[in-house]
């Protein structure tokens, strides 16, 4: 199956005043297959989520393009391109408690995106939201009630109701389930997997838990520091990592299976990721790398594919 979404060479800066600027996304090419699930993954400053809003048209690009469905999309979306796409591309927000107006109620919140993009009466509206309700494990007398009134859990489903009841084609995920307990993140990914396949949606699922990532990915990408480092299929990546930087995040990463923790290496990552404002020369992860050549410190290394394997790396190990 072909590209849904492409990002090709996509940056996106942000201006912080007296000639400096935060290089949140810094020339990331990267492709989402339809019906795929692509996890990005990385530490916190990695420019995870900067990049899912760019691609979805939350941020203007710096420079840089995004097509979906080949079609090229603006730099900076007008009120009606979000009008438009908004139909086709949703984002599910990390933080369930900061993500809902708390003062409109569940029914207003998950049928307001009904109302701004579908001519339709406010029965269908309520009734729309009944039913989405009930697909994400809630009561349809739930609609009345605030956020306040619900749990962490609850309330990521009805941010899920939200997000999907346009019935979009893709849905960039950003760390959905991360603010939740434990206990109700399986419930949480269970729910999108269903509503996933139900749907035939294609996501771009980001995480910092890379266990969770191998779970539910087709494939997995690694940011740092607003680049990709690697690329390739989510358990490839997982179980033998290539970059550097990968070995020590999937080393420092608690692997749920007992049996598949014994089997891995343990590495703990060391040092702080650089500031993005001050991007070091050459390979960014220079600073934090057990294996850093001279060559590293002075030129940048390109993502490149690895001879004989399905995978994308960039790193000087293997030019
Ligand atoms: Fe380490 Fe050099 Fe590879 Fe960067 S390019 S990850 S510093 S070996």
């Amino acid at each position: 199956m072909g590209a849904l979404v492409s990002a090709n060479a996509l940056t996106r800066y942000f201006d912080i005043g007296k000639d400096q600027r935060v290089h949140a996304v810094d020339g990331v090419s990267l492709s989402v297959d339809e019906k795929e699930i692509v996890g990005l993954v990385g530490e916190s400053g990695s420019g995870k989520s900067t990049f899912g809003k760019t691609l979805i048209g939350l941020h203007s690009k710096t420079s840089g393009t995004v097509t979906y469905r080949g079609e090229q999309l603006p730099q900076k979306y007008a009120p009606a391109d979000f009008q438009r796409l908004a139909v086709n591309m949703q984002m599910i927000f990390q933080d369930p408690y900061s993500s809902l107006n708390p003062r409109m109620t569940v029914g207003e919140i998950i049928g307001e995106g009904l109302k701004l993009h579908m001519d339709l009466s406010g029965k269908e509206v309520r009734d729309r939201v009944a039913e989405w309700l009930e697909r994400v494990g809630l009561n349809a007398d739930h609609m009345s009630r605030y956020p306040h009134e619900f749990s962490g859990g609850q309330r990521q489903r009805i941010g899920i109701a939200r997000a999907l009841i346009l019935e979009p084609e893709f849905v960039v995920c950003d760390e959905p389930i991360s603010a939740l307990d434990v206990s109700v993140q399986a419930q949480v990914i269970n729910l999108l997997g269903e509503l996933k396949e139900k749907m035939g949606l294609t996501l771009l699922f980001i995480a910092h838990d890379l266990s969770m990532v191998r779970y539910v990915s087709d494939r997995m990408a690694v940011m740092y520091l607003g680049s990709l480092v690697e690329l390739g299929k989510a358990d490839e990546v997982y179980f033998d990592p290539k970059h550097p930087y990968t070995e020590v995040l999937v080393g420092s990463n608690p692997e749920p299976d007992p049996n598949l923790e014994r089997s891995r290496p343990s590495t703990a990552i060391q040092g702080e990721i650089p500031s993005p404002v001050n991007v070091p020369a050459g390979c960014r992860f220079a600073n934090r790398c057990p294996r850093v050549m001279d060559v590293c410190r002075n030129t940048t290394p390109e993502l490149i594919p690895l001879k004989d394997l399905d995978r994308m790396v960039a790193c000087h190990l293997y030019t």
